[in-house]
């Protein structure tokens, strides 16, 4: 039997195709160069939003500076985090003996997620007790698996 290869066809981006010192070099001529192809590149938002996540603190991506892209960080709206709730509004209940029903803290909440055959079967938050209960004795008969926990009551 003959086997004939034919040539996978590779798309190279512009920045593979030229001289790669263009997106690394200190010349406002050559950067100016090299952004005006990222420009035309069909990929320069993605590369570009790469950059940013990563971080990346050298060279020209998606046709934006180091300079550029430390400007665009700064100007992005700060991350708003949900403050913690203070220690001691809502004190921490007794366990629960239901499976998968568990109490956090953080969020001042019950959250039931049932690990079952290797798998993680997430429920959901509640706010009450009972609530969580009810939902975790549910699941556990929709996977007809033992609702208590070893060891509980
Ligand atoms: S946008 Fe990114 S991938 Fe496209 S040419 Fe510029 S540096 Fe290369």
């Amino acid at each position: 039997m003959t086997v004939i290869l034919t040539p996978r066809r590779v798309t190279l981006w512009p920045c593979q195709r030229e001289d790669p010192e263009l997106w690394f070099s200190e010349t406002t001529k050559e950067r100016e160069r090299a952004k005006a192809i990222c420009r035309r590149c069909p990929v320069q938002e993605a590369c570009l939003a790469h950059s940013m996540t990563h971080r990346i603190k050298f060279g020209i991506w998606g046709g934006v500076d180091e300079k550029e892209r430390g400007k665009l960080l700064r100007q992005r709206p700060k991350q708003v985090t949900k403050p913690r709730p203070k220690s001691g509004t809502r004190p921490k209940p007794e366990p629960s003996g239901v499976r998968g029903v568990s109490w956090n803290s953080y969020k001042g909440q019950w959250t039931v997620t049932i690990r079952h055959a290797r798998e993680s079967h997430w429920v959901g938050v509640f706010d009450e007790q009972a609530d969580a209960e009810r939902a975790a004795v549910a699941k556990c008969n929709e996977l007809n698996i033992p609702t208590f926990r070893k060891g509980a009551a």
